[in-house]
């Protein structure tokens, strides 16, 4: 976009999440938006690298003929085969739909730290294939393989359809309620729903004492990735506020759909990859604990809950699930709030 040259200053007012008018997508002040500048300075001290991990004792438990079941071992190549591609699905959409569409600088500020930390988990899963031995192409491959990875991949796709059309601008009705869709099959559905069996058997793991390395990255994933879902959140719940011509019962009744087909795709994928359950949870339990975080993301942006389930991890929730992540991460032995010293 060509800039005019102007003594006149940015308003503050005009600025919006999408549509900003006459927006200067560059004057990172005056800011609007506190809550992406809040989540980019999270994201910033939360910063960490999967190479730091040693996988020493996951590569030994591997290796060994003893410490993991066939069933550990299926359910652990699985959850890793859903992983491999999915933060390069969320990348993507990250900068091909997100970035190109808003019109509020520190919110696009938040966007790269979130496009960073994409790539990171991507390398963190890279790191984990290699230090175990594990054939490339068939992990990174399952997500056109296995049934229940590639219908919840071909269902989060779908909505990448239209809006990664060149052509695609926001300014409309039809055209806003198909980008706040996005954000809300990405941040909530994606993010915030599609990883949480995964999360569930990797946590599984942890508290079995098996394969400690992966766990502790998967530990750091959630912790980025509950704070993408709660940038998501914030991004639904100002855009409601600044057109809430865009939230008509309709709109929120498909919305209540998608969540719904979401779930459904989730518990499905757990059933289907763990038949006999794994770690003393099974199908059911999966259920319900998807049904049950489902039902908190739809709060969160003002939808009724669908499920009323009770939660059957509750050290799930304890440990890592959203607002206590705080704590938990405190056993953390590298600080990275000094992050960024150069030594030359
Ligand atoms: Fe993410």
């Amino acid at each position: 976009m060509p800039i005019t040259k102007t003594t006149e200053r940015v308003n503050i007012n005009k600025r919006r999440i999408i549509n900003g008018e006459d927006a200067d997508v560059i004057q990172l002040y005056p800011m609007k938006h506190a809550f992406a500048w809040t989540a980019y300075n999270v994201g910033n001290s939360n910063h960490w690298l999967p190479t730091e991990i040693t996988m020493q004792n996951d590569i030994e438990q591997w290796k060994s003929r003893d410490v993991l079941s066939e069933d550990e071992r299926k359910a652990l190549k699985t959850v890793l085969g859903f992983f491999t591609t999915a933060d390069s699905i969320a990348a993507n959409n990250v900068v091909m739909a997100m970035y190109r569409h808003v019109t509020s600088p520190e919110c696009r500020m938040y966007i790269l730290r979130q496009a960073y930390e994409e790539a990171i988990h991507t390398h963190s899963y890279q790191y984990i294939v290699e230090s175990l031995g594990l054939d490339e192409g068939e992990l990174f491959n399952m997500y056109r393989e296995v049934d229940a990875i590639y219908n919840k991949d071909a269902f989060i796709l779908s909505f990448n359809e239209g809006i990664f059309n060149p052509n695609f601008k926001t300014g409309t009705i039809e055209a806003d309620q198909k980008f706040l869709e996005n954000v809300i099959v990405f941040s909530i559905i994606m993010e915030g729903i599609f990883f949480y069996s995964s999360f569930a058997v990797m946590f599984g793991f942890q508290r079995q004492n098996k394969m400690v390395g992966s766990a502790e990255q998967i530990q750091y994933i959630m912790r980025d990735e509950s704070q993408h879902l709660n940038f998501g959140i914030n991004l639904v719940n100002t855009i409601k506020e600044e057109q809430p011509e865009l939230w008509t019962a309709d709109f929120q009744d498909r919305m209540i759909r998608l969540i719904r087909q979401g779930t459904e795709l989730e518990y499905t994928f757990a059933r289907e990859v763990f038949p006999t359950g794994i770690f003393g949870m099974n199908a059911d339990n999966f259920k319900q604990y998807i049904e049950y975080i489902a039902d908190r993301r739809l709060a969160r942006i003002g939808l009724p809950e669908q499920y009323h389930s009770t939660n059957p991890f509750p050290w799930m929730s304890e440990a890592i699930d959203l607002n206590k992540e705080k704590n938990f991460f405190e056993t953390r032995v590298t600080e990275y709030s000094v992050g960024g010293t150069l030594e030359w």
